[in-house]
């Protein structure tokens, strides 16, 4: 594949920038971050190392919710209530669907038109990449460096069809996911996991005629969460409406979030998770390594295959095929990842 070389600044210039808030070498460094080239990643690696001490202060907030639910009508509502505070707002997109066919989930340009204008706020649209993982990687640095750049509240939205939200719900402080009202049965629209690790549910789109099912969906979510064993921080999810064409129940939203930070800060858990937070990255970013030298590794490609095989025909359990993968690869010297 041919690349276009852009041209790359100093990592100062890019420090600087991004600590004075200039939006445009926060875009650009967000770039680096998202090339497939590995001197622009070492480039990005060596930013954000610098930028480390000037993160990590955000409220860091997971939206999802499956398609149609109307998450980009809902933060185009709500991120707007946030700038309205006078709050700084950063909005991060993760859709695994966009390496498969250019966005369709969440690419749409025309998605948030009016937040996108808003001086207060910064949108920056999935990235794209080879895999989930890689570009959870991506997002989770993104968003590094807009805390750097002193947007306080981050959301990052992510399609809500399973594969993302525990990576994400890893990154973040707070975890809303959207729920549609009536859209057949109730509890089976959604992963009965995602909801559990839901802070808050809130019903969409409660109004016209929608008002008496969402009301009802509502007691239905709050029955159902009831049945979760209650959080280790003594956090009891909320159900709500919101009706973000009408902007009803926006503010609210809002209330209960300023309320669960302010009940973490006062517990000490924003810190607790912040450190359980970078800690978990570095696991994940090992295990991805790992995973991809592994992979990656000449005497494992040559040999899977056939390891497979084997397995699949009975001739060896799958242990004794792990083991003499791990074991050839093990007596391999391993190549360098990148
Ligand atoms: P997304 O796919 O989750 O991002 O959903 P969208 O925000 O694109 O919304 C999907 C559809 O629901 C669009 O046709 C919206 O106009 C509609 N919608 C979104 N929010 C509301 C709402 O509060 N009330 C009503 N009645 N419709 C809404």
């Amino acid at each position: 594949m041919k690349y276009v070389r852009r041209k790359r600044l100093a990592p100062k210039a890019y420090v600087d920038g991004i600590l004075k808030g200039d939006r445009i070498l926060l875009s650009k460094a967000i770039t680096l971050i998202e090339s497939a080239l590995p001197d622009d990643n070492e480039l990005a690696e060596e930013v954000l190392s610098t930028i480390i001490p000037y993160t990590g202060n955000s409220l860091r907030i997971g939206i999802t919710g499956v398609p149609g639910v109307g998450k980009s009508t809902f933060i185009e509502s709500f991120g707007k209530h946030v700038t309205s505070l006078d709050k700084k707002l950063a909005v991060l997109t993760i859709d695994p669907s966009s390496q498969r066919s250019k966005g369709a989930i969440l690419g749409d340009k025309t998605r948030m038109e009016s937040l996108a204008t808003d001086p207060n706020a910064y949108i920056r649209p999935s990235a794209s990449g080879s895999a989930l993982g890689g570009v959870a990687q991506k997002t989770r640095e993104s968003m590094l460096l807009c805390e750097a750049a002193g947007f306080e509240v981050i959301f990052i939205e992510t399609v809500g069809v399973g594969q993302s939200e525990t990576t994400v719900h890893g990154m973040v402080d707070f975890f809303l996911l959207l729920m549609l009202a009536g859209a057949g049965d109730e509890l089976q629209g959604i992963k009965k996991g995602i909801m559990e690790m839901a802070d808050s549910i809130i019903i969409t789109k409660a109004d016209g005629e929608n008002i008496r099912k969402a009301e009802r969906a509502k007691i239905e979510y709050q029955n159902a969460l009831h049945l979760f064993p209650p959080s280790k921080i003594g956090w009891y999810p909320k159900v709500m409406l919101c009706s973000s064409r009408e902007e009803t129940g926006i503010s609210e939203a809002w209330q209960l979030i300023e309320e669960y930070f302010k009940h973490i800060k006062k517990i000490g858990f924003f810190d607790i998770k912040r450190k359980e937070q970078n800690v978990a990255w570095m696991h994940h970013l090992i295990k991805d390594t790992l995973t991809k030298r592994f992979f990656n590794n000449e005497v494992i490609k040559e040999n899977l295959k056939s390891e497979e095989a084997k397995v699949a025909l009975g001739i060896i359990p799958s242990i004794k095929a792990a083991r003499n993968l791990l074991a050839a690869y093990d007596s391999d010297k391993p190549p360098t990842d990148n």
